[in-house]
């Protein structure tokens, strides 16, 4: 019996893809472990494990035994503190690398000019060195033990376990630059006496650490800037609320408020929490949830959502979910899992740089015997600088980078859209979709059915609609309840039913009194034995007017018929335009008739449709269009589509307002308007493309800058890239991809 079970926990020390793939690495290999995926960027651990194998101590041990930081989650913290506490770590580590950048620069440029104040016999080693040099050495050795330290101690855990990475090619590098500066130091005449002129290295160790100090701090930032739209969403759940408790209006703070209390909410307030409307109207700015400005008018009855700016009118709200389970605390969990997961194009980095370290320190060795071998003793500073220079520039840290700080930024720009993406696979599969498929009833129309005509074979249309309600009332059908709306609103009673049983796409039965009722599709009244063939033509009239039609039975005998029309949504057509503009071709598929669909389809300026489908019909049309090599997208309401959804390639399932079912599908739009699916393709596209230049720009300084520093160019034009330059290049690389990562920031839709 396997008991599977995940877990996130941080890790720490983590700062190159090669550290990142060890420790993933580590964790894959360890027993009754399933799965494990470690994220440079989120600095976050997620294991799915079989707790009868591996305990979760277990796990944090062995990401300890690698030489990194671990620690099991503290218990019991809201998606708010969680998020504070990364924010909170994330800027003491960016105070503290730039603390010792600052001070690595200061020392290593004082080393770099200083010197050239002095006399120049007061460089010149003879057969003893200058003392400036010893005052050099000391101070290096000095920024080396404190700015550097970091860099030592993490390769020396990776070589303890018979691995390398970032730390280990930069402590090499200045390592042998301060080794041979040290021996010039000490003792000159073993340099002379071969012929080699003695020379000293110290600024370019103290600089090379400056730099990457420098490049890891600018990269801390960036790397943090991406996650701003999370903090941006905590940052407005209010602190405190106003509530009425035994008739009196009283202060208190979030933690407070309780289930049912009723909050008072002023013009121009943030609402407290998610509620009900229970007294006054006003209109509410949601677009902090929803991406739509349009202020949404609210009366009795209607929901509200705790972080929404209230505008000028008062109410008064029943709170319904406190803390964790409202709708921001969801989105940001969501937000935070989704930036915790691994696109798979990532795996591509991932390999690379598993084998990046020890290439590039064979890469290393072989640049400094070829120089000795091609050029003697007397080249041993070239030889020298150019291994220095190769061990440098190669470190692939900005490959680490590359797809998670793009995955993070689209994340948030989603979130800011009212799209929320599940995470790097759900991105990199949306950016991929060729077609669109879109259920009708409440995705590309309102979903808020009315009903418009009642059919009755015998002129008693209430008797028909009382039937008819008390069938449908415990359905959750659109349908359904547009035929107890209008019962309701024409005061027809209706009974308690009983036996109810709903058949997805086809209709219901239930027993009304002592009379059985069917209410449903022609099939679904055809299948149990009744002809619906005195009222085809009229209902096909109907039908033709985009109306769906619903028979009605009731003891073997057709009672009549219901049409109900809903109306198209207002931003379909020029979503579907949108949609047809990005080169999807777009598919309406619906159970309803093929009259009422097509007419529907028309309103839309959609042509393909599939209509009179079963549910399984569904299914098997998505399938069908797989196999053809189509990606495809399913959008629906995520109620009674979820095979659908779950099916396609990428499942979109549409809120009902704000009201997010989160759990359907690989994106969920907050806001009922199918314009966001354009906008999901389209940022899923952008993103695609921005991780592709970010792996392009990780790889290119690397694929420049390794023969450039081992001395192509010398040999011909006596250049070798300067020690110093190389770091800067290294660190130039992350930058840039963090940068571009960014860009994605300012991208619009449209
Ligand atoms: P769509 O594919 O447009 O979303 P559904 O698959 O939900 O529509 O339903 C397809 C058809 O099944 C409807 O047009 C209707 O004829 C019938 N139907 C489904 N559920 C019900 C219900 N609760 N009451 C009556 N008819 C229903
Ligand atoms: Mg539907």
């Amino acid at each position: 019996m396997s008991s599977e079970q995940t877990i996130d926990f941080p890790v720490s020390g983590m700062t190159c893809a090669a550290c990142q793939a060890r420790v993933q690495r580590a964790l894959v290999k360890a027993p009754g472990v399933e799965q494990a995926s470690v994220n440079l960027v989120t600095r976050n651990a997620h294991v799915a494990f079989d707790a009868s194998v591996i305990t979760p101590e277990a796990l944090i041990e062995t990401v300890r035994a690698t030489g990194y930081g671990a620690e099991l989650p503290a218990q019991a913290q809201t998606v708010a503190e969680e998020q504070a506490a990364t924010d909170a770590a994330g800027a003491d580590e960016f105070n503290a690398l730039r603390q010792k950048a600052v001070v690595a620069f200061t020392i290593g440029l004082a080393a770099m000019f200083g010197p050239m104040l002095l006399p120049k016999s007061a460089m010149m080693a003879t057969d003893t060195a200058p003392l400036v040099w010893w005052v050099l050495l000391v101070a290096t050795a000095g920024v080396m033990f404190w700015a550097g330290r970091e860099f030592y101690s993490h390769a020396w855990a990776a070589l303890r376990h018979g691995s390398a990475d970032m730390n280990t090619l930069v402590s090499v590098g200045t390592l042998a630059a301060f080794l041979f500066s040290a021996t010039a130091t000490i003792d000159p005449g073993l340099f002379s006496r071969r012929g080699v002129v003695p020379q000293v290295y110290y600024e370019a160790v103290v600089l090379i650490i400056a730099v990457v100090l420098a490049g890891r701090a600018l990269e801390a930032r960036a790397v943090h800037q991406t996650s701003n739209a999370l903090r941006r969403l905590i940052g407005l759940q209010p602190k405190a609320a106003r509530i009425e408790r035994d008739g009196v209006e009283v202060d208190v703070p979030m933690e407070q408020v309780r289930h049912g209390d009723v909050v008072i909410v002023r013009p121009g307030e943030r609402v407290p929490v998610d509620g009900t409307v229970v007294a006054g109207t006003s209109a509410i700015d949601e677009s902090m949830l929803t991406g739509e400005s349009m202020p949404v008018s609210k009366a009795t009855g209607d929901r509200v959502f705790g972080g929404t700016v209230n505008g000028t009118g008062a109410f008064r709200a029943s709170a319904t979910t406190v803390g964790d389970d409202s709708a921001i605390a969801r989105i940001v969990r969501l937000m935070r899992e989704a930036q915790a997961t691994r696109a798979p194009i990532q795996r591509l980095a991932d390999r690379v740089s598993g084998v990046f370290v020890p290439v590039v320190m064979a890469i290393a060795l072989a640049t400094f015997a070829t120089w000795l071998i091609v050029g003697g003793t007397g080249m041993l500073v070239q030889a020298t600088t150019a291994a220095v220079s190769v061990l440098i520039i190669a470190c692939p840290c900005a490959m680490g980078l590359a797809v998670p700080t793009a995955v993070m930024v689209a994340t948030g720009k989603g979130a800011e859209l009212g799209v929320l993406i599940k995470g790097g696979a759900a991105l990199e599969r949306a950016g991929q979709v060729d077609t669109v498929v879109i259920d009708k009833t409440g995705t590309l129309t309102e979903g808020r059915p009315a009903v418009t005509d009642v059919l009755a074979v015998d002129g008693d249309t209430k008797t028909l609609m009382a039937l008819a309600a008390a069938a449908e009332r415990p359905s959750e059908h659109p349908l359904a309840a547009a035929i107890v709306r209008h019962a309701a609103d024409n005061a027809v009673p209706t009974e308690v039913a009983a036996d109810f049983t709903s058949h997805t796409g086809q209709g219901v039965r239930a027993r009304v009194g002592s009379r059985h009722v069917i209410v449903g599709g022609p099939r679904w009244l055809e299948a149990a034995g009744i002809s619906v063939a005195p009222l085809t033509e009229r209902a096909s009239q109907l039908s033709s007017q985009g109306k769906t039609i619903v028979f009605v039975a009731a003891d073997g005998q057709l009672l009549g018929a219901i049409a109900i029309a809903d109306r198209i949504r207002p931003t379909t057509r020029d979503a579907i335009a949108r949609l047809k503009r990005l080169g999807l071709s777009v598919v309406m598929l619906t159970g309803d008739a093929r009259a009422a669909a097509g007419h529907i389809a028309a309103e839309a300026g959609i042509q393909d449709i599939a209509a009179e489908l079963l549910p399984g019909d569904k299914t098997a049309e998505i399938a069908r269009r797989q196999k053809e090599g189509h990606v495809v997208a399913m959008v629906g309401d995520g109620i009674n589509d979820a095979p659908a959804l779950a099916l396609a390639d990428v499942g979109i399932a549409m809120g009902s307002g704000t009201d997010i079912a989160i759990d359907a599908g690989d994106v969920t739009l907050v806001r009922s308007d199918l314009n966001s699916v354009a906008d999901a393709i389209a940022l899923s596209r952008r993103t695609m493309r921005t991780t592709r230049e970010n792996l392009f720009w990780a790889f290119i300084y690397n694929v420049i800058g390794i023969p450039l520093a081992a001395g192509a160019l010398y040999p011909k034009y006596g250049w070798l890239l300067n020690p110093i330059v190389a770091s800067a290049a290294m660190a130039m690389s992350s930058v840039s991809v963090v940068m571009n990562s960014l860009r994605l920031k300012r991208w619009r839709p449209r």
